[in-house]
C-alpha cells in the first residue's frame, strides 16, 4: 500500500536517506528543507520547523499534494556544541527548539488525519547521546533525551488508534553533521564496536521497518542503529 509520508530534515542525510527509501517502496513522498532546491524526485515543502505557521502551512500543501500524512519521521535536528560553563541559554534552547518542540509542533498536526484514518506512523531521530550524554552536547542531548519521553507519552495516547510512536538512536553517521568536526574527532567516534562510522541508509532501513504495515504492534521502543556505540547506557 502506498502511504502519505513526511519526513522533516528529508532534504540531507539521514533524512533523505529515508524519504529515498520509503519512496522506493511504493510511498508518497514529501520531504522538508529551508533553503536552494529539494532533492530529485522527492516532493519538498519549504518549512523551518521552529516557526510554527511555516509548520502548519507545510503540512496543509503535503496533504493538498499527497493526502493526508499516514507516516511522520522527524529527522529535522541540529547541535550547538559548548561545554555546559561557556553555555548562554540561547544556545542552550535551540537544539530543543528544533529537536524536540519542532516534533511537538509536527506530531500535533499529523495526528489529526492520522486519528481519523486510525493508522499511522510516528518515528523521531534522537541519538545514541540521548541515553549516554556527552560533554559539549548537554543541550542537544537534553533535547534529544526528551523526544524518548514524548514520543513514548504520545504511543500510549493513541496506541489504540491504529498509530504507533518510535524512536531511533542513531550514533555516529557520516552526515553534513559530523563534517563539520575536527578528522581527530571523526576517528575517535569511528571506533565503535563495529569499527566505523555508520551509513544513513542503514539508519534509513530501521526506519522503513519501523513504519512498515508489519510493525503495528512495535511502538514506545527506542532502536539504537549505533554499531554498539550506545551499548550499556
Ligand atoms: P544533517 O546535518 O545532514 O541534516 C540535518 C537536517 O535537519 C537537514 O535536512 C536540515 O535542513 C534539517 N534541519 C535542521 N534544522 C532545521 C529546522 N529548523 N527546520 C527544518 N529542518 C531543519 O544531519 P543528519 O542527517 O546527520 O541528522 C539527522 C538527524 O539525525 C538529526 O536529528 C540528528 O540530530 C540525528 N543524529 C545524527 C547523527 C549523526 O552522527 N549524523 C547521530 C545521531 C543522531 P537544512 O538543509 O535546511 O539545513
Amino acid at each position: 500500500m502506498s502511504r502519505s509520508v513526511l519526513v522533516t530534515g528529508g532534504n540531507r542525510g539521514i533524512g533523505l536517506a529515508a524519504a529515498r527509501r520509503l519512496a522506493a517502496r511504493g510511498d508518497r513522498v514529501a520531504v522538508t528543507y529551508r533553503a536552494g532546491e529539494p532533492p530529485e524526485g522527492l516532493f519538498g515543502v519549504r518549512c523551518d520547523v521552529t516557526d510554527a505557521e511555516q509548520v502548519g502551512a507545510a503540512v496543509s500543501e503535503v496533504e493538498r499534494e499527497q493526502g493526508p500524512v499516514e507516516i511522520m519521521v522527524h529527522s529535522a535536528g541540529m547541535t550547538r556544541d559548548r561545554l555546559l560553563f561557556s553555555m548562554p541559554e540561547e544556545d542552550f534552547r535551540a537544539p530543543l527548539e528544533t529537536n524536540l518542540i519542532g516534533a511537538y509542533r509536527l506530531t500535533r498536526l499529523v495526528l489529526r488525519g492520522m486519528l481519523r484514518r486510525r493508522w499511522g506512523r510516528l518515528v523521531f531521530v534522537s541519538s545514541v547521546v540521548a541515553l549516554r550524554g556527552e560533554a559539549g552536547q548537554a543541550n542537544y542531548a537534553a533535547s534529544k533525551a526528551a523526544l524518548i519521553g514524548f514520543a513514548r507519552s504520545v504511543a500510549r495516547e493513541v496506541g489504540t488508534k491504529g498509530i504507533t510512536a518510535n524512536v531511533v538512536t542513531p550514533g555516529p553517521v557520516d552526515t553534513d553533521m559530523l563534517a563539520v568536526l575536527s578528522e581527530e574527532r571523526r576517528t575517535e567516534l569511528a571506533r565503535t564496536p563495529v569499527g566505523r562510522l555508520g551509513r544513513p541508509e542503514e539508519v534509513a532501513a530501521a526506519i522503513a521497518f519501523l513504519t512498515g504495515e508489519d510493525a503495528g504492534f512495535v511502538t514506545g521502543v527506542v532502536l539504537p542503529v549505533d554499531g554498539g556505540a550506545g551499548m550499556g547506557a
